[in-house]
């Protein structure tokens, strides 16, 4: 951002270009590629590359496209990524639009390809696991599968399709660490803009953020449970479409347009611990949740109910939910002072030391058990 504009006076928001959401909504993206270019390349593993493979192929064909694959199997790192750019770029023929498929790494694979082939990106998420999808920013890790650094784009994805007859059939714990990471956002915004926070657009909140969030949360409460059922039936009704609105439109455009706070603060401390880095992301982030909760003073009854929610969709609760065996100080402090290293701990009403950390969770804990 430019150094002369005074950018906490300056209100910012960013979004996808479209998005397109329901069941068979994988055939708008043949046409979709042929908008914006006129090379596309599937970026994705080899699981979901057979699950997507025909209907895209057959839809860009449709449209005069023929549609190249590059194999993303493991984690996002540079040198997965200068390789499938040296393979797709081999025969002179770069790609222009890369259509980035599958769960978070997937997805991320094919945003960063996007990014140094400086192509057109279409987002196609296989399960509503994170609010990745929407988001202009990727992760990479490193060879020993530690995040490495938060990457961006030079915009948000120019479409973003989710096709809810492909979600529903993703499994139950990828669906409930989505609503755990998209529960967070009102949240996090609320104590971003509370505390004059930047957001990740490099600017103030827009009443527009805060009005996202607020329906972003209402979708979750709303549909979580219902929506949970909707995946087991196998049918991508009413409430399974709101929550995944929920996950993936409403959760990217309330964090990015909002900022982040204390429960995404929590995964730096999280991670340190070896049983609660294995779980997914969206159980981290829930549990991180209840801390911030309790560093906020929140009532006894508000701590209850939220809980009681958190029960209710399969969210972790406490340390003992994200594996950790015997919770003793030890393990607490040292989540704590991994905590105290976020970026994000700025966007909180008072500054926060390791001490606080200690005894918010250890408050959690104690709640969780009644
Ligand atoms: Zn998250």
């Amino acid at each position: 951002m430019s150094t002369e504009v005074n950018m906490t006076q300056v209100r910012a928001y960013g979004s996808a270009h479209r998005y397109f959401q329901g069941p068979g909504a994988l055939g708008l993206a043949g046409p979709m590629c042929a908008r914006l270019g006129k090379r596309p390349l599937l970026v994705a593993d080899t699981t979901v590359a057979q699950l997507v493979w025909e209907p895209l192929r057959s839809g860009c064909a449709q449209h005069g496209l023929q549609l190249e694959w590059a194999e993303s199997n493991g984690d996002v790192t540079r040198a997965l990524v200068k390789e499938i750019v040296q393979t797709v770029t081999a025969s002179g023929q770069t790609p222009d639009v890369v259509i980035a498929a599958g769960g978070g790494k997937g997805v991320d694979t094919g945003k960063a390809v996007s990014r140094e082939l400086g192509a057109r990106l279409v987002v196609l998420p296989t399960s509503a696991s994170n609010d990745g999808p929407c988001s202009e920013s990727f992760v990479y890790y490193n060879a020993r599968h530690e995040m490495e650094s938060v990457e961006h784009l030079p915009r948000n994805p120019d479409a973003v399709i989710v096709d809810t007859q492909v979600l529903i059939k993703a499994p139950r714990a990828l669906l409930i660490s989505g609503i755990g990471d998209a529960l967070c956002k009102l949240y996090e915004g609320q104590q971003a803009r509370a505390a004059n926070g930047l957001n990740l657009f490099g600017g103030r909140s827009t009443v527009a953020a805060e009005q996202l969030s607020l329906t972003c949360d209402r979708m979750i409460r709303e549909n979580a449970v219902a929506g949970l059922r909707s995946l087991e039936a196998g049918v991508p009704d009413l409430a399974f479409e709101n929550l995944t609105e929920g996950l993936v439109l409403l959760a990217g455009l309330a964090f990015e347009n909002s900022g982040l706070s204390i429960a995404h603060s929590m995964t730096r401390g999280l991670t340190r611990v070896p049983e609660i880095a294995a779980r997914l992301h969206g159980q981290q982030v829930a549990y991180g949740l209840l801390v911030q909760f309790a560093l906020e003073q929140r009532s006894q009854e508000f701590m209850a109910q939220q809980i009681a929610f958190h029960h209710s969709v399969g969210l972790a609760t406490s340390l003992r939910d994200l594996g950790v065996a015997s919770v003793d100080l030890e393990v607490i402090r040292c989540i704590a002072e991994g905590a105290m290293t976020a970026p994000h701990l700025k966007h909180f009403a008072r500054p926060l030391d390791a001490e606080s950390f200690e005894v918010a969770m250890t408050t959690v804990e104690s709640l969780s058990q009644d």
